[in-house]
């Protein structure tokens, strides 16, 4: 599980969370929604220390992450993003061997069977020689994705991972994290996708101006929103 006590977190001189308090529990699904600016991305940076938070504290399985090297702990929480950060001149295949051989010490044929076992499960192991500019933006999302589940990670979070996806590829992608989800992935997703949030999330957290306005099950978020600011966000969006 993760555990976020009551943190703050500032750039500069400027608080963008305030007091922000959320357990995500194992095997769940937790969708972060909210405005532009409204802290979801520096939360999820919060969770694998790629930004430091000022006050309070992130446990993981009971343990504060503090303790840990910001390395050690991104070992354990897998993280992508909207730009997929693959390595241009480099197949999907040797994108996943070569953090495979970095963050895990694996032999080069240990890497490869882990790499194409991967592939396969987000569906382009016949991919596995194309460098990314001869994959669809969808396609080197899933390997971006397959690169993040190779290291093996208790917790993966993906920030707004379809956001920069042609709409007709928008599908192939979500479909992968719900089966992900379904199978058990502890989950942290950033997302614009309601219907998303709605059918796969176990929790949906809404923040606005750096706060955790509401957080609860999907039905009673949607259905039945308690503050005018998530009413109104709602009708913005839906
Ligand atoms: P979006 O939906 O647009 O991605 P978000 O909810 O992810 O928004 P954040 O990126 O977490 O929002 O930004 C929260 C606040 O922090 C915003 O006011 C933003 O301008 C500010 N901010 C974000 N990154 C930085 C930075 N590197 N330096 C200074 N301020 C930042
Ligand atoms: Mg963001």
């Amino acid at each position: 599980s993760i555990e976020v006590k009551n943190i703050d977190m500032a750039y500069g001189a400027v608080q963008v969370l305030h007091d922000v308090s959320l357990k995500v529990e194992p095997g769940s699904v937790t969708c972060l929604i909210g405005p532009s600016g409204s802290g979801k991305s520096t939360l999820l940076r919060c969770l694998n220390r790629l930004v430091e938070c000022r006050a309070g504290d992130i446990l993981l399985d009971g343990e504060s992450t503090y303790k840990q090297t910001p390395d050690q702990l991104r070992r354990r929480v897998g993280m992508v993003f909207q730009q997929f950060n693959l390595f241009p001149d480099r197949s999907a295949l040797a994108n996943i061997t070569l953090a495979l051989r970095k963050v895990k010490g694996m032999s080069r044929q240990e890497a490869e069977r882990a790499a194409l076992a991967r592939l396969h499960e987000v569906g382009l192991l016949e991919r596995k020689d194309h460098r990314p500019a001869n994959l669809s933006g969808g396609q080197q999302q899933r390997v971006a994705i397959a690169r993040a589940l190779a290291l093996e990670p208790e917790i993966m979070l993906f920030d707004e991972v379809t956001s920069a996806l042609d709409p007709e590829l928008v599908k192939g992608v979500l479909n992968l994290m719900a089966d992900l989800g379904r199978g058990g992935m502890t989950m942290v997703v950033v997302t614009h996708e309601m219907n998303f949030a709605r059918k796969v999330a176990n929790q949906v957290v809404f923040m606005d101006e750096g706060r955790i306005v509401e957080a609860g099950r999907p039905e009673d978020l949607f259905d039945n929103p308690q503050s005018p600011r998530l009413r109104r966000f709602l009708s913005e969006v839906l």
